[in-house]
């Protein structure tokens, strides 16, 4: 076992955050998994998830219109839903069917 359990090896996807593409697993902790299977990641610094992929050229081709719709669907964490339904006063079942509606809109422009 040379490598350490839970070593990772992303740099933040977010080109706002101070440690974008700069610091390998700074401040970043895996957040489960998306429904197409890729590694989810969050970074603690400037609060984001993105994907193990994103930002390579794997990300863009692997994956079709309907993915990443379906990834933006994922990205509403429910942290972010909770503020929306504070904010806003809708449950946050609306919101998200809201934000579905949205999706689907999107796809069939
Ligand atoms: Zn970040």
């Amino acid at each position: 076992m040379a490598r350490p359990r839970g070593e990772i090896n992303v740099v933040c996807q977010n080109p706002r955050c101070r440690y974008y593409l700069k610091v390998k697993g700074k401040d970043i902790i895996k957040s489960g998994r998306y429904r197409t299977g890729h590694q989810r990641y969050y970074c603690k610094h400037c609060k984001t998830c993105f994907m193990e992929t994103e930002g390579t050229p794997l990300y863009r081709k692997r994956l079709s219109e309907d993915e990443i719709i379906n990834i933006c669907k994922h990205l509403v964490d429910k942290n972010w839903m909770r503020s929306i339904e504070r904010i806003t006063g809708h449950h946050r079942d609306t919101i998200g069917r809201l934000l579905e509606d949205m999706a689907e809109h999107a796809k069939n422009r």
